[in-house]
């Protein structure tokens, strides 16, 4: 990092004009070419956190867990035995799975990388005297930050310009308390760098107001950056799942290492062979039983549905995230941007004396405002003036015109606020010029809590005979619980019950269809009302947001995404409640619930915030079981109904995007932020942040959890169902006394374990969502991953199958030879008997063909494997493909054929086991049908009976 990068003079102590020249900048900020300048002179601003894993340990740490350690032992085993031929195969299944297993989680990790890199962090900073968004890394010192509530500082800046604003350093101090941050000098000297009041610094973040500041430091020079080393070497931590999967892993290995001497006693029991025979062949067994490979394919198929949800505009931050997904049963979605548009358009105004009506929907400011029959113009109506004027006068947003914006009228900033600046402008009044006659002093923000905000102007000409004017705007309610005069035709008038009655009929007829009501007023700040703080600095909600005089309404339309409805839909039927959790108005809620089928019934429960305040846990949890809708919420009481939904054993998710959402994103099972109108404090306390701030993508990411879920079920049964037709062979040979000479050899286990079984199996991670998967209920989070359910299916449906066709085929062969029941089989005694190693080489090749039809059955769990095409699955073609030319290389050629056990197989044989896959498919197939007749028929009667 360059030297000169260090602010070279103590910032703190410069009036912030002085600031300005003391880092080569201006108000105005920098100029492109100059920051590139500077960016070209002293880097970017990046902070190394990331010590990476060594690539080396990584490899090494497949080559040491408790399974590759048993396999290792094996080979050493099978060596001293004078089995140096096995030894080595033992070993090359160990070094071929460790190889894939590392491989697997390379590739999991670059999907997970390349996600980090879809979530970048931006910042607004000022250049060539316009705002813009440029990504955090391009700031450079002297660059003029935006601050605003809920954004990331990601740079040390000097503050130039304050308005209540308040910081979370909790990232470098540890204390969670906002510390108010100024522009003003500071002249003390005993002050740390932290508690220095118009210092800000990277890595912490706006929690209230809005400012501006002047960066001084950048990148590792940064405090954080001087910290950062101390966040390194961070370890990632397990998954529920991935450690499940690990207990499961551990588990079945020990089983297997049982397996493995249980045969070997019963060898010795019932066959009485050598030591070594004996060895090998329980060795065999207890390979056939290790299933390799799960844990990678895991974390592969979590990370390819990462990727698939985020082509679905769903960025999920950890892979963890993807199975609580999967088990959702509750969502917890606010309203506006999320269920509707938040395309606003202010449709009505409404004063005490009028109701006017306005025409042209979306941004583009074409239409008019019309009262009846006629065209009015704000200039001729005063109340009209000051509703329209204080709306606009009182928004952050910038509209931006086509030429700026892809051809369209768009906006930047709250899309409430801006509407409110086409609102003026079709009422005649240019915003812009209303801004330079009437300039703003001072701002108040809005706060989702207190549902208003204010600025302060300096008139051109006295309104009420004061120069400088408060205008508020925010929910009716609280705009007339504040106000103490109202305008009726043009001048004011004292606020009556009648009059406050008036307002909000009205306020309630717009809300009842549905529609987002604003309130405007204002306040004159005479210089002689003893009421009005002397100084500026003393301008707070409490002493300006009072005696207000209420000019009208603002009726604004923000009608339900299209596509809402049925992903609702979806959520009922997938057994998923929603739950409406809005700041907006009871009606305004309800109409839009109804509209979009959250509320069906007549009388849904509608909790108020203040309502809330008063209700105990006991109550809400029983109204939270029925239909309920929580309107008027402050971001904060989100956390409480989280909490008794999750005392009450749900799996929730929950959206936010303001600063004071985080506590809920953060105690909710699944924290959603909104991707375009979120803070970046709610995106980083999030674990899956929407890049549309769609409530369709969360329930898509859900189906994408669910699915993940079963493909792992789907992977795990395939792996454990080819144990069987591996155990089969060996259990008859002991259980005939040996009378059946060995079916199956060591060597050929070894091979369908790896050589065969591992492709098709990886791409069962990779299925798409069946159909069906929304329609069942959500997975209870406590259930194994391995149930009794999937144990079943696997050993005795699909691996007793297996079992059966192998063995068939070992028996046709020594059929084919001339073998006869009551004769002795060929093989018995001598172990290269041509006949029997063609019969080994046939039960060898029957269950990789058996096993063919076995993963497209599994492929699905109820619906036919048809319905999705049966070749559909690129992976598995490709798996299948390739155990095919595997069986057909190791039997045709000699070197192989010795290692393997194995003889060429004829026309005949081959015939015979091509019929495998097609039977083995049509057995399911049949059971499956089977399954969805019951499942049907008992539906209707599940409906009857109310269930
Ligand atoms: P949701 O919680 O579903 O996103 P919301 O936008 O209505 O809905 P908040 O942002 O918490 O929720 O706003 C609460 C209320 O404050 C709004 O219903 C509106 O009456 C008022 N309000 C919203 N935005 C502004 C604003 N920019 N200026 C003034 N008042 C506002």
């Amino acid at each position: 990092m360059d030297e000169t990068q260090t602010a070279p003079v103590a910032v703190e102590r410069l009036t912030p004009d002085r600031v300005f020249s003391a880092l080569e900048t201006s108000s105005a900020g920098l100029t492109q070419a100059e920051a590139e300048a500077r960016q070209a002179r002293q880097g970017k601003n990046l902070i190394q956190t990331e010590k990476k894993k060594s690539p080396v340990l990584a490899f090494l740490s497949n080559f040491t867990h408790l399974m590759a350690i048993l396999l290792w032992a094996a080979g050493i085993i099978a060596f001293v035995a004078g089995l140096p031929e096995l030894g080595v195969a033992v070993w090359l299944v160990n070094v071929i799975n460790g190889c894939f297993s590392f491989w697997q989680e390379h590739r999991a990790g670059k999907a997970t990388d390349a996600l980090k890199k879809m979530l970048p962090s931006y910042a607004s900073v000022i250049r060539d005297g316009q705002e813009q968004k440029i990504l955090a890394e391009d700031l450079v010192p002297g660059d003029v930050m935006v601050l605003a509530e809920g954004d990331k500082i990601s740079a040390d800046a000097r503050v130039v310009r304050a308005s209540d604003l308040q910081v979370n350093q909790s990232t470098l101090t540890g204390e969670s308390n906002p510390v108010r941050k100024t522009a003003d000098a500071v002249l003390e000297d005993d002050l740390t760098q932290a508690e220095t009041p118009n210092l800000i610094f990277a890595g912490t973040s706006v929690s209230e107001g809005n400012g501006r500041a002047v960066v001084t430091r950048i990148g590792m020079d940064t405090e954080f950056g001087k910290i950062a080393h101390l966040t390194q070497n961070m370890e990632e931590v397990q998954s529920p799942l991935q450690l499940q999967l690990n207990r499961t892993t551990k588990q079945i290995t020990i089983f297997a290492a049982c397996m493995g001497v249980g045969f070997f006693l019963l060898d010795q029991m019932f066959v009485g062979s050598e030591f070594a025979a004996a060895f090998i062949f329980s060795l065999g067994m207890v390979v056939a039983f290790i299933p390799e490979g799960l844990l990678p394919t895991v974390t592969l198929s979590l990370a390819m549905a990462v990727q698939r949800m985020s082509k679905r505009n769903a960025l999920v931050k950890k892979l963890n995230s993807v199975e609580t997904l999967g088990s959702t049963s509750v969502i917890c979605t606010d309203k506006t941007g999320t269920l509707t548009q938040n395309e606003m358009t202010v449709n009505h105004l409404w004063t005490a004396s009028h109701e006017y009506e306005v025409t042209g929907v979306g941004y583009a400011p074409v239409g008019e405002v019309r009262l009846g029959e006629k065209s009015v113009d704000a200039h001729m109506d005063d109340d009209l003036r000051l509703l329209v004027a204080g709306g606009a006068l009182c928004s952050n947003a910038r509209l931006l015109s086509p030429e700026e914006e892809g051809g369209r009228y768009t906006v930047l900033g709250d899309p409430t606020e801006a509407c409110l600046l086409v609102a003026a402008q079709k009422a005649g009044i240019e915003p812009s010029e209303q801004e330079a006659a009437w300039p703003r002093v001072r701002e108040l923000p809005f706060e989702s809590r207190r549902k208003r905000m204010t600025t302060i102007h300096q008139l051109s000409e006295p309104l009420d005979g004061a120069r400088r004017v408060a205008f508020v705007k925010g929910a009716p309610n609280e705009v007339v619980r504040l106000s103490t005069r109202v305008r009726v035709d043009g001048e004011p008038e004292a606020m009556t019950d009648e009059l406050r009655n008036k307002i909000m009929a009205a306020n309630d007829a717009y809300a009842a269809d549905g529609l987002r009501v604003l309130a405007v007023a204002y306040r004159p700040l005479a210089a002689d009302d003893p009421s009005v703080p002397r100084s500026m600095s003393e301008y707070s909600p409490e002493t300006i947001e009072r005696d207000l005089t209420f000019v009208g309404l603002e009726v604004m339309q923000d009608p339900p995404r299209p596509e809402v409805a049925a992903a609702v839909e979806q959520c009922r039927r997938a057994g998923i409640r929603v739950i409406m959790i809005t700041g907006d108005y009871g009606l305004t809620a309800v109409s839009i619930a109804r509209k979009i089928g959250i509320v069906r019934g007549e009388h849904p429960r509608v909790f108020s915030g203040v309502e809330l305040e008063r209700t105990s846990d006991d109550e809400l949890k029983e109204a939270l079981r029925g239909e309920v809708v929580f309107a008027r919420m402050a971001p904060e009481q989100k956390l409480r109904v989280v909490e008794n939904l999750q005392q009450m054993g749900e799996i929730v998710a929950v959206t936010g995007d303001g600063v004071n959402d985080s506590p809920a994103l953060k105690k909710a099972d699944i924290g959603v932020a909104m991707g375009i109108t979120g803070t970046d404090v709610a995106k980083e306390a999030a674990d899956m942040v929407l890049t549309d701030d769609n409530f369709a993508s969360i329930v898509h990411a859900i189906e994408e959890g669910r699915a993940v879920y079963a493909n792992i079920r789907k992977f795990m049964l395939y792996i454990l169902n080819s144990n069987m037709p591996e155990a089969v062979p060996s259990a008859v040979y002991l259980l005939s006394g040996g009378a059946v000479p060995l079916p199956l050899t060591t060597m050929q286990i070894l091979t369908i374990d790896l050589g065969t079984d591992m492709l098709p199996a990886l791409g069962l991670g990779c299925e798409p969502p069946e159909d069906d998967v929304m329609d069942r209920p959500p997975r209870d989070p406590k259930e194994p991953l391995l149930t009794g359910r999937l144990m079943r299916k696997a050993f005795l449906w699909y691996g007793l199958i297996g079992g059966i066709v192998s063995m068939a085929a070992y028996v046709f062969a020594q059929l084919e030879a001339g073998w006869a029941p009551g004769l002795e089989m060929f093989g018995v005694g001598a172990d290269l008997d041509p006949v029997y190693v063609r019969a080994t080489t046939m039960c060898l090749a029957a269950i990789v063909f058996a096993q063919i039809g076995q993963v497209l059955n599994c492929r699905t769990e109820t619906a036919s494997v048809f319905s999705r095409g049966l070749f559909s699955n690129r992976h598995i073609n490709v798996g299948i493909v390739f155990e095919i030319c595997l069986i057909v290389f190791i039997t045709l050629f000699p070197p192989f054929q010795a290692v393997f056990h194995t003889s060429p197989l004829g026309v005949w044989d081959y015939v015979f086991l091509c019929c495998l896959p097609p039977l083995v498919l049509a057995v399911e197939e049949a059971r499956k049908a089977l399954f969805r007749q019951i499942r049907r028929r008992r539906a209707p009667r599940a409906v009857a009976e109310g269930r």
